[in-house]
């Protein structure tokens, strides 16, 4: 089956938008977020953002999610204000529920 299917699940912008409030919808793709990212991250922060757009669910098996944290220690900041860190790890909880999560992968969701 088609990663891109959207069969029984909401978009991943709204699931995005109702987990954080964030409206992925406002990235700019100014680009200014992917500055040094970490060497675990195959998707850079912009990428990621506009494949919430996209409802591709294939970014849901990026390593980014699971390999960002280095990045996000740095405190990134969005120059459109959202807040990359909840975005992600919404992203991290709705791979797992989804049975995408990479195996033997920490997940920030699970340690809080
Ligand atoms: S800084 Fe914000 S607006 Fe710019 S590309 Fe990154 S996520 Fe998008």
């Amino acid at each position: 089956m088609p990663l891109s299917s959207k069969v029984g699940r909401a978009s991943l912008r709204d699931i995005v938008l109702a987990a954080t409030g964030q409206d992925v919808r406002q990235c700019m793709q100014c680009l200014l977020c992917n500055h040094r990212p970490s060497q675990g991250m195959d998707l850079v922060i912009g990428e990621v953002m506009q494949a919430i757009v996209r409802n591709d669910a294939s970014v849901l098996r990026s390593r980014t999610l699971w390999g960002c944290d280095d990045y996000l220690l740095r405190d990134p900041r969005c120059q459109a204000g959202l807040d990359i860190s909840s975005v992600i790890l919404t992203l991290q909880r709705e791979a797992e529920v989804r049975g995408l999560a990479m195996a033997g992968e920490p997940s920030r969701a699970e340690s809080g």
